[in-house]
């Protein structure tokens, strides 16, 4: 018999990706979300979708008396840095509440297994690179606290409820499915790499460069860039691990590129001009973060399958122009390619 699994934030950006990998390997899928990130479109037919909120109690417990789940994996969060140093209380309040009521619904009705989606931020600026598990937790924001805070909360769950968890601190994910239908579309976009494909494409008139004063090879931000669908392949390779304890991984390619290699790379693969402007540094951005994704290789065999900078941008590129405006634009027919 299939497995059933519970996906919160399954319409977002790293879920869907989730969600079409475990359709693939036959689970079956109950998306969670409440659509005000996500995208109702970025969910197939195949799965069931309930729009809720994990701030609704009510609800929770009516998904987990309808559907008995074999593993959640949580996404659903607002995951916007930036926003969080303006408002850390959304963050701090918003994120791990409705993380807490998820814990207490799937606790209540015996699940075993939570995969959750953390982040790199727990870090903040590290002392020491790459940045592996053992580098001091000193989050960069309160986006960053409120995912450490729900690590902690998972932690005590496995002790007092026997509720194994993986928790998995991604870097940057970034590209979009081989299969054209799902990708990155966020409102407001804030994010480097589907930035410079719409300043390629003229969608925007430029691209700012936040800095080039840092102490890098060319002066920009370095960061570890991994595509979404390895960290898809990830969340299902702990599945197993989960049978006998809880775990926490990196999860990055292990290599970084500054802003203007990505920029250069953007230019390789659309075979356009993307027009630059230098602006100021961005508040909060460390210079370099790479990650060592050494344990989860070790221990699960993981290996990311689109390593190279090329084609995670090229992915991205290939959904753009199937999805120009995203998922609320039209959808121009594969065909037409
Ligand atoms: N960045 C930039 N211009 C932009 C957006 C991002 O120069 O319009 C830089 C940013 O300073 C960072 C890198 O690109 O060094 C990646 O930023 P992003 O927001 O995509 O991810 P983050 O590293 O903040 O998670």
């Amino acid at each position: 018999t299939p497995q059933t699994v519970l996906v919160t934030g399954g319409a977002g950006y790293v879920g869907s990706h989730c969600v079409a990998e475990l359709l693939d390997r036959g689970f079956r899928v109950v998306v969670l979300d409440n659509l005000r990130q996500g995208h109702r479109a970025a969910v197939p037919s195949d799965a069931a979708f309930v729009e809720a909120d994990l701030a609704d109690m009510d609800a929770l417990t009516r998904v987990f008396a309808e559907w008995r789940f074999d593993a959640v994996f949580h996404f659903a969060a607002l995951s916007l840095v930036g926003e969080s140093m303006r408002d850390p209380h959304l963050y701090l309040h918003g994120n791990t509440v409705n993380s807490l009521n998820l814990i207490r619904a799937a606790t209540t009705a015996g699940v075993r297994k939570m995969v959750f989606s953390s982040t790199a931020n727990l870090f903040g600026t590290p002392e020491r690179l790459p940045i592996d598990e053992e580098t001091t937790i000193d989050p960069g924001s309160p986006y960053g606290e409120s995912k450490f805070f729900i690590e902690r909360a998972l932690h005590w769950a496995d002790r007092c409820h026997g509720l194994r968890s993986a928790c998995l601190r991604y870097f940057n994910a970034a590209g979009a499915h081989p299969n054209g239908i799902i990708g990155e579309d966020h409102h407001p976009e804030t994010h480097l790499i589907p930035l410079v494909l719409d300043a390629a494409s003229g969608r925007r008139s430029h691209i700012e460069i936040f800095g080039d004063d840092y102490p890098t090879p060319d002066g920009t931000c370095v960061r570890d860039y991994i595509h979404v669908c390895d960290l898809a392949d990830a969340h299902l390779r702990v599945l197993p691990a989960l049978e006998t304890r809880s775990v926490r991984f990196n999860l990055g390619n292990g290599t970084g590129y500054s802003v203007r290699a990505v920029i250069e790379a953007t230019e390789r693969v659309t075979g356009l001009t993307v027009p630059v402007k230098v602006g100021p540094r961005r508040a909060g951005d460390p210079a370099v973060l790479i990650a060592s994704s050494e344990r989860i290789r070790s221990e699960l065999g993981w290996t990311p399958r689109f390593p190279d900078l090329d084609s995670i941008i090229g992915s991205a590129w290939d959904w753009r122009r199937r999805h120009p405006g995203g998922y609320r634009g039209p959808a121009l027919a594969q065909a037409a390619e």
